[in-house]
């Protein structure tokens, strides 16, 4: 039997944004977590373990890559 794992990583999902850091102060009088969730609306501390079971994960969306050959004359 093999077992496949998804990994639902903190940073592919499109609700996770980098948390808002003071340089220069310690981890524990940082005024967010390194990683926030905005999915609520509201900017939520959260860890990696949380994201990896999380229900919410979404993955991020393809990025636009601008083809100028594909333009119409
Ligand atoms: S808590 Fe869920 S929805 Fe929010 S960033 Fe983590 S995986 Fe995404």
């Amino acid at each position: 039997m093999v077992a496949i794992a998804t990994l639902q990583t903190i940073w592919d999902c499109r609700w996770s944004r980098l948390g808002y850091r003071v340089w220069g102060v310690q981890d524990h009088l940082q005024p967010e977590k390194l990683w926030v969730c905005i999915r609520s609306g509201e900017r939520e501390g959260v860890t990696e373990e949380v994201c990896e079971a999380c229900p919410h994960w979404e993955s991020l969306p393809e990025p636009y890559f601008f083809n100028p050959s594909s333009r119409s004359t």
